[in-house]
């Protein structure tokens, strides 16, 4: 016999349910917009966890609810859940993922460079960090949230 398999609808996360949340992906939609003008800002969806009584999984995801990759604060304890920078690094790579895998593009970008960059740590806060080429050495290229301020297309 076959059991009927509901699939749970993601749903859209609303302001104020994740104040953490909003406030990593308001700063990281600061990056999608310096960078892919043509873009409408990233969303958090929520699905409910498999297991019943677990917190919901929220993902990033891209306007039209796609997404690639663990949900946030997958493997977090609860204590590190509220802590701002946790949280932007934790939304920056589910960006990442999500932009990248979905969209099929690097991203973000070193524009000096052309290379695709990878989140790093500096001064305890999360960056944007791209390897270098040829006698340039890896660099920092802007924090988290502050792409505008280095590669604003012109
Ligand atoms: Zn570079």
């Amino acid at each position: 016999m076959y059991a009927p398999f509901e699939e749970p609808a993601p749903r859209q996360v609303q302001p104020g349910e994740y104040p953490v949340l909003d406030e990593a992906l308001a700063l990281i939609n600061r990056d999608v917009a310096a960078t892919l003008p043509e873009r409408e800002p990233l969303r958090l969806m929520a699905l409910p966890h498999w297991e019943e009584g677990e917190p919901e999984d929220v993902y990033v995801t891209l306007p039209n609810g796609e997404w690639w990759g663990n949900p946030l604060w997958q493997g977090y304890p609860d204590s590190r859940r509220e802590e701002p920078l946790a949280a932007l690094a934790a939304v920056a790579e589910a960006a990442q993922d999500t932009v990248t895998e979905c969209l099929w593009q690097a991203w973000p970008v070193c524009t000096v460079h052309d290379l695709g960059m990878h989140l790093g740590e500096a001064d305890g806060r999360p960056v944007w960090r791209c390897v270098g080429a040829g006698r340039e050495p890896e660099h920092v290229r802007a924090a988290v949230g502050e792409l505008d301020a280095v590669q604003r297309r012109r």
